[in-house]
C-alpha cells in the first residue's frame, strides 16, 4: 500500500523551508521508487487565520493517517498576544503530538566539519560532533499531576509541580534509545539523577533491565549535573543520551548550539509504532520571513530522518545527508552560516543545489 506523508508548512519561515525539502523528498520518491504519496494541510497560525484554530479537525485527521509527518515551523507577532492559549499556534503542534503520542524526541546535533568554526567552542572539541539525545516528550514533570499554585498556612504561595513517570513509560523511550544506539555506535549513555529523585532511581533500574536485552550497545550513566558538564567539556565522548523531559529539554538545547547553526539541525518526535513528526529544531523566524534567508538544511535533513525512520528508506536518507555535505563543500552558505570567503545563496538556491548534489 502506498505510503503517506502530510506535510505541513505552518508560519513565517516555514512555508519557504518546507518548498525546499519538499523538492528533495519528490526528487528521492521518485528515484528510489518510494511510491510516496504527498499532501499538504494548515497548522499553527496559518489554520487560526483559514479556520480560527491551530489545529483543525482535518489537519488532525490528516496526521493521524499519515505515515509520517514534515512540519515547517508555527508561530509569529501576529498569533503570540491572542490572551486565549488555545488559539496559540504552539497548541496545533502539541495537540498532534500528544494526539498521536510522539513520545521519543530524537535530536542529533552533528557538526559538519566545514562548519565547525559556527561553534562557540573550540574546533577541536566540537570537529566531527556526532550525537543523538533521545528526549522522552510526553510525560515526566511537564505533564504529571497534580500541579499548580496554592495557598498554604498563613497565606503563602507555594508552586508545585510532580515528576512522575510509570516503568512502561521508561520502557519505551528505553527501547527508542537502544534501538537507535544498536544502528550507531552502540553507546548508550543514561542520564538522571539517580541521587536525589527516586522517579529516576526507577529510571535507571529500568534501562538496566533493558540492557539485558541489547548485549551489543554497552550503557552507562550519568547524572544530569555532570551530563550538562561533560556536553560543553567533551561532547565527542557521547554516542546516544537518553533523558527524561525536561533534562532532555535542556541537554539538546545545549547540544544543538555546540554547533553553533540551529539552521542545521533536525528533529524527529515518534510514537510506538515508528510512525513520525520531523521538523527543523528552529521556530518561524519571523524576523527573516519571505527574504530568502532562511536555511533549509535543517528541514531538509528531516526529510533524510523521516525516510530512515519511517518509510524505512535508509538508502535515500544516506543520500540527501551526503548531499548537503557536499554542498558545504561547494562553500554554499545562507546568512546563517557564512563565513569569509563562502558564496552566499538564497533558501531557494541551497534547495536546488541539494537537488542537483543528489542529482550529479
Ligand atoms: P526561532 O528559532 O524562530 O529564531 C531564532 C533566531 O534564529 C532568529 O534570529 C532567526 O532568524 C534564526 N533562525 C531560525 N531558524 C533559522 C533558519 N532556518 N535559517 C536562518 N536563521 C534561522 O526562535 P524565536 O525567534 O524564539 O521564535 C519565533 C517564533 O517561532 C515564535 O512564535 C515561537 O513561538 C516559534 N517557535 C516555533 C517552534 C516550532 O514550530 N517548533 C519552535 C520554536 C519557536
Amino acid at each position: 500500500m502506498a505510503k503517506n506523508v502530510l506535510v505541513l508548512p505552518g508560519d513565517g519561515i516555514g512555508p519557504e523551508i518546507v518548498t525546499e525539502a519538499r523538492k528533495v523528498l519528490e526528487l528521492v520518491n521518485e528515484r528510489h521508487g518510494l511510491g510516496l504519496e504527498i499532501n499538504e494541510a494548515l497548522v499553527g497560525g496559518a489554520a487560526i487565520d483559514a479556520t480560527g484554530v491551530p489545529l483543525p479537525d482535518e489537519t488532525l485527521a490528516a496526521a493521524k493517517a499519515a505515515d509520517a509527518i514534515l512540519l515547517g515551523a508555527v508561530g509569529g507577532p501576529k498569533w503570540d498576544t491572542n490572551p486565549d492559549f488555545a488559539i496559540r499556534p504552539e497548541k496545533g503542534l502539541l495537540g498532534i503530538r500528544s494526539q498521536l503520542e510522539l513520545f521519543g524526541n530524537l535530536r542529533p546535533a552533528i557538526l559538519y566539519p566545514q562548519l565547525a568554526h559556527a561553534s562557540t567552542l573550540k574546533p577541536e572539541v566540537v570537529s566531527g560532533l556526532d550525537i543523538l539525545i533521545v528526549r522522552e516528550l510526553t510525560g515526566g514533570i511537564y505533564f504529571g499531576q497534580p500541579r499548580g499554585v496554592r495557598e498554604k498556612e498563613g497565606g503563602i504561595r507555594e508552586g508545585f509541580n510532580t515528576y512522575v513517570y510509570d516503568e512502561n513509560e521508561i520502557r519505551r523511550i528505553g527501547r527508542v534509545a537502544f534501538e537507535a544506539a544498536r544502528a550507531r555506535d552502540k553507546r548508550l549513555c543514561s542520564v538522571d539523577k539517580a541521587n536525589v529523585l527516586e522517579v529516576t532511581v526507577l529510571w535507571r533500574e529500568i534501562m538496566e533491565d533493558l540492557a539485558k536485552e541489547y548485549p551489543d550497545v554497552e550503557l552507562s550513566h550519568m547524572y544530569v549535573d555532570n551530563a550538562a558538564m561533560q556536553l560543553v567539556r567533551a561532547p565527542k565522548q557521547f554516542d546516544v543520551v537518553v533523558t527524561g523531559n525536561m533534562f532532555g529539554d535542556i541537554l539538546s538545547d545545549a547540544a544543538a548550539m555546540l554547533t553553533g547553526s540551529i539552521g542545521m539541525l533536525p528533529s524527529a518526535s515518534l510514537d510506538e509504532n515508528g510512525k513520525g513528526m520531523y521538523e527543523p529544531c528552529h521556530g518561524s523566524a519571523p524576523d527573516i520571513a519571505g527574504q530568502g534567508k532562511a536555511n533549509p538544511l535543517a528541514t531538509i535533513l528531516s526529510v533524510a530522518m523521516m525516510l530512515r525512520y519511517s518509510l524505512n528508506a535508509g538508502e535515500a536518507a544516506d543520500q540527501i545527508e551526503a548531499a548537503v555535505s557536499k554542498v558545504l563543500d561547494q562553500d554554499l552558505r545562507t546568512p546563517d552560516i557564512m563565513s569569509e570567503g563562502m558564496k552566499a545563496v538564497t533558501t531557494a538556491e541551497m534547495g536546488d543545489a541539494v537537488v542537483a548534489a543528489l542529482n550529479a
